[in-house]
């Protein structure tokens, strides 16, 4: 069996209609053409055969600077026998070393490569994905949904869905409480600083340790995700579960936050992190340390959330999967079959291969627009005042009184 050719299709992706999620401005706020909100843009990958086998993958790190990668990897797929995943991965890594060892865009152009070979070689065998990684520990995925209000967090509630996080940028202490107040104890909450520069270690520990009564399941990303040595130190000031690795890629990447035990759960994104090949291995790193796996969602589609669900059925140390609940209706319409989550749960698709093809006419509707979002500001209401309007990644937080709440 041999490639012959591979194709990348490239779209842009509404925002999702919730505002719990988009409000604190990860999507961006500009509206484009078709009334498409943000800049999220989806990028999947086909992978062509002589035998007339096409396997489907999807890339999300950059995806419209990604497209150029897959194009230009192209090259090195074609003739080669699709089935030696793990030599082709190998291959492509050698070729663009380079260009850097654990970025998004390699390691992004590589995962969309990688899950099209996987799915290849379980249409081939007429078996699952998840077969081929070991079989099932389970039969279905726990998946978590943001809420950064009562109201919304209730809702949730009330569609069946077990754990939710919120977007904690303002206000931290004093939404978390609200969300456990309305939900309960028997819901799992979590909170997501979002890896900003703006907080010092000293104050992302502070606030884990005023965020302990509430239980939480994790607190994600308290500092910039770069500052590993913070990291320890909130470790050793506090007690409560620590989450990262969502812009981290590839064994090589996620290695020090795993084998330094910086974290109680790695968020390697199934879209970008380097495959399912490199998932695999990180997930395997991680039960070695006892840390759990959560992927990373924040622009995953729906291609790469199946490649999630495959993974995350085969390995001990699943703790969930992120999703956007009511994200753009366009997800249901772009690969099929669609998935649903019921009673919290998603249940772990059973085709052959990934089990997922994308209607690509439904897909070439939406042309990519942009993929950048204009930095948030203070009159977007999302950051605190004097910590993002200078647009510097280098932060001091400044008011500080305003973020630890009084009494
Ligand atoms: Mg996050």
């Amino acid at each position: 069996m041999k490639i012959t050719e591979v194709k990348t299709f490239l779209m842009h992706v509404g925002a999702p209609s919730l505002k719990s999620w988009a409000s604190d401005g990860s999507f961006g706020t500009q509206t484009y053409s078709g009334n498409l909100t943000g800049t999220r843009n989806w990028l999947f990958v086909k992978v062509y055969t002589d035998e007339g086998v096409v396997g489907i993958g999807e890339c999300s790190g950059w995806p419209r600077v990604i497209e150029t990668a897959v194009q230009d990897l192209k090259a090195l797929l074609i003739g080669e026998d699709p089935q030696h995943i793990e030599r082709l991965w190998q291959k492509m890594q050698i070729a663009i070393m380079g260009h850097g060892m654990t970025g998004t865009v390699g390691a992004g152009a590589m995962t969309g490569i990688d899950m099209a070979l996987w799915d290849i070689k379980g249409k081939v065998l007429g078996v699952p994905v998840w077969s081929l990684l070991g079989g099932q520990v389970r039969s279905q995925v726990r998946m978590y949904a943001h809420a950064s209000t009562p109201e919304t967090a209730l809702a949730l509630k009330a569609r069946g869905v077990t754990a939710l996080k919120c977007g904690g940028v303002s206000d931290p202490v004093r939404k978390i409480a609200a969300l456990r107040e309305a939900v309960g104890d028997d819901i799992d909450l979590m909170i997501d600083l979002h890896g900003p520069p703006w907080l010092t270690p000293a104050d992302a520990a502070t606030l884990a340790r005023e965020l302990e009564p509430y239980k939480l399941l994790f607190m994600e990303d308290p500092i910039a995700p770069d500052n590993l040595d913070g990291y320890r130190r909130i470790r050793d000031a506090s007690n409560i579960p620590l989450a990262a690795g969502e812009r981290m890629t590839t064994i090589f990447g996620l290695r020090q936050l795993i084998e330094e035990e910086l974290v109680d759960v790695v968020q390697p994104d199934t879209g970008r992190a380097g495959g399912i090949t490199q998932m695999k291995k990180i997930a395997a790193m991680a039960e070695a340390h006892h840390i759990m796996m959560a992927p990373h969602s924040g622009s995953l589609g729906p291609v790469a959330e199946y490649a999630a669900l495959h993974l995350l059925a085969a390995i001990p140390n699943t703790l969930f999967l992120e999703r956007i609940e009511d994200d753009w209706e366009g997800r249901a319409h772009t690969a099929l079959p669609a998935l649903t989550q019921e009673n919290g749960f998603l249940k772990v698709p059973d085709g052959p291969g990934l089990g997922v093809d994308i209607d690509e006419d439904f897909v070439a509707r939406f042309p990519s627009q942009a993929n950048v979002s204009i930095p948030v500001s203070k009159a977007s209401g999302s950051y605190v005042d004097g910590s993002f309007e200078e647009h510097v990644y280098v932060q001091t937080r400044m008011k500080r009184a305003h973020y630890f709440p009084k009494g």
